[in-house]
């Protein structure tokens, strides 16, 4: 009886559970066919990229406790009516700032511990993550809080299929501006993450084809590691092919 009642439950929770059985072995494969690629390259090149693991550990650990801590306050804050909204858009505003942050500082490495100049890159990450947001009041028309989070449309900067046309056009200019090309992985770290976590609650919108379906925490948390650690290899190749290796160095 026990059994039955398992049974049930677990078909019930399958039922209601967008992510069906299909989408759930597609994500297994996804990650088993990661593994293999990071498996075959670790062996070539992980001292290379990561020359202070425990240092990228505890980014990458700080970065999931980061994005956590900040789901948990807005669940908090939901309840709250006076000066609600603000509360809540401030701490989405840091939490997204402080993840576009760590995951720039994941990129960097054990470098941006002693150099000023890789703070910057760090500050100006957090910044864009940030930024992404202002497209809010732009669609409101109006700097009206309120306005801006009751619009009937997703505003223009959470369209994640316009990340990698500007970044593919950043990293072509960065053929005749070597600062663009870094600033095209710094772009795809906080603007990317930025909609990984959106996603928590609206999936990613793929326009034309319409939106993804609404990630749970674990997964875009775990996207949002998966992006540190690929945009830190993409950095550590552009740092041996170029010498430009911030956007505050050509200025
Ligand atoms: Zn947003």
């Amino acid at each position: 009886m026990r059994y039955f009642r398992f049974v049930s439950k677990r078909k019930q929770k399958l039922e209601t559970n967008p992510y069906g059985p299909g989408l759930r072995r597609l994500f297994l494969n996804l990650i088993l066919i990661g593994m293999l690629l990071i498996n075959g390259l670790i062996s070539q090149d992980l001292y290379h990229w990561f020359p202070a693991p425990y240092l990228t550990f505890f980014l990458c650990s700080l970065l999931s406790m980061v994005c956590l801590l900040g789901d948990y306050i807005l669940v908090k804050l939901s309840g709250i009516q006076e000066n609600g909204n603000i509360l809540r858009a401030v701490t989405d505003s840091t939490t997204h700032a402080s993840v576009g942050a760590l995951v720039w500082a994941v990129a960097e490495g054990y470098e941006f511990l002693g150099e000023k100049k890789k703070w910057l890159n760090v500050l100006f990450c957090a910044f864009l993550a940030a930024s992404v947001d202002l497209d809010h009041f732009m669609a409101a028309g109006s700097l009206d809080l309120k306005k801006a989070l009751h619009l009937q449309h997703r505003p223009p900067f959470h369209i994640t299929s316009l990340i990698p046309a500007v970044v593919f056009l950043c990293w072509i200019i960065g053929y005749y501006r070597p600062s663009m090309k870094v600033f095209s992985l710094m772009f795809l770290a906080s603007w990317l993450s930025h909609h990984l976590r959106d996603a928590n609650h609206r999936g990613l919108w793929l326009a034309p084809f319409g939106h993804t379906p609404v990630f749970p925490s674990v997964v875009y948390i775990f996207l949002i590691v998966v992006l540190s650690l690929i945009v830190r290899i993409c950095y550590c190749h552009l740092q041996t092919n170029t010498v430009h290796t911030s956007i505050f160095q050509i200025v």
